[in-house]
């Protein structure tokens, strides 16, 4: 079965040629056991870390190895007792069209109450990170300022729109015209900014929250975190969620001392990692499910087809090639 390995540790920016497509052997199905076939792969920018040979909060993936994320599945067979044929499946699954697998940590997902895709994003960590993220670090209250970069993007989107349910003024930052476009038309951002055509981010932020920002969720880090820091009111709460623009840099990156706007504040700059807030999860998803339910919240994705274009969906995630969730249909 076609599978892809990770050839080459990228240096900076990944390549195409870091990845190497392969003929693996399927295994035959033995008792216990079930036949997968990919049907959903998410691509995801956390999974750069794991291409460096660095101790991180999850092990690096192995050299010619296959690469994981996680997918939807379709079970092809089933010699185990907790599921039928036809079942559909989430997982931490490796990047082979068809798999031998024990049947452990997959959940069963109903194609019949959501879209198969919907549940690598806003119904699973996508929709989840956003409102964990938000919701435990972020702390927010009617009539305060939330500003969310990578605005556009899987979780991005997600954050801004529950600022607007629960009555913020939502600020987003995203990479292209149509992009902000969309933040303010389809999902009712109060403001957009288009990172990479405004000369002054520290003026234009300022000039857009009027009265200061109370929350910033971080997905990008870098410079555009640093010119939200000149806004941040007295207790704000900064979500240091990401920071997908420091990714690829090779030597570790300079920027502004935090530290003076933290006292000066007395704000709060928290990291997030999702596997944190398990306990959170039932709260969340019923309470996503319920705004979707409700046309309150709506999530866009940029479907990729095709297996073999599955490294390509993943550099485009470095490019902002992606409106809302990047996933592949296998
Ligand atoms: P996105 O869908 O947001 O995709 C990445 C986006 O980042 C692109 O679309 C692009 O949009 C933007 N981007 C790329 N390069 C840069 C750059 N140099 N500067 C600014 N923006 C850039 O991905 P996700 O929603 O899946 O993830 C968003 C962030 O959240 C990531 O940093 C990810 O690592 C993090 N995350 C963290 C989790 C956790 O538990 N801590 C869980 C899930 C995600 P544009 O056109 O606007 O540039």
């Amino acid at each position: 079965s076609q599978t892809i390995l990770l050839a080459n540790r990228p240096q900076g920016t990944p390549q195409l040629s870091d990845f190497e497509f392969i003929e693996e052997e399927v295994q035959s199905l033995e008792d216990g056991q079930l036949l997968l076939e990919l049907e959903y792969v998410s691509v995801d920018p956390y999974l750069r870390g794991r291409m460096n040979d660095a101790k991180s909060y999850i092990p690096p993936f192995e050299l010619n190895k296959p690469i994981t994320s996680g997918c939807v599945a379709r079970v092809k067979e089933s010699k185990n007792d907790g599921f039928q044929q036809d079942d559909y499946v989430t997982g931490m699954l490796p990047w082979k069209k068809q798999q031998i697998h024990s049947g452990a940590d997959l959940t069963k997902v109903d194609p019949n109450q959501a879209p198969l895709s919907a549940y690598l994003g806003v119904l699973g960590i996508t929709g989840l990170t956003a409102y964990c993220g938000l919701m435990e670090i972020g702390k927010p209250k009617q009539g305060e300022s939330l500003v969310v970069s990578g605005a556009a993007g899987a979780v991005g989107s997600i954050v801004g729109q529950i600022g607007k349910i629960l009555g913020l003024h939502v600020v987003g930052i995203a990479g292209t015209d149509e992009k902000i476009n969309m933040l303010k038309g389809e999902f009712g951002f109060d403001a957009g900014i288009n990172y990479k055509t405004t000369k002054n981010m520290k003026t234009t932020i300022a000039e857009v929250c009027p009265d200061g920002v109370d929350i910033y969720f971080d997905n990008v880090g870098g410079e555009i975190a640093d010119a939200v820091l000149f806004s941040i009111n007295k207790y704000a709460r900064i979500i240091v969620c990401g920071a997908i623009s420091v990714y690829n840099e090779t030597s570790p990156p300079t920027g502004l001392s935090v530290q003076p706007f933290l006292v000066k504040n007395t704000a709060l700059m928290q990291g997030f990692l999702i596997s944190d807030y398990k306990q959170q999860f039932p709260k969340a998803i019923k309470a996503i499910a319920g705004w979707l339910q409700e046309g309150k919240l709506k999530y866009e994705e940029t479907i990729v087809e095709g297996f073999e274009n599955i490294p390509q969906a993943f550099l485009g995630l470095f490019s902002g090639k992606n409106k809302g969730k990047m996933v592949v249909k296998v």
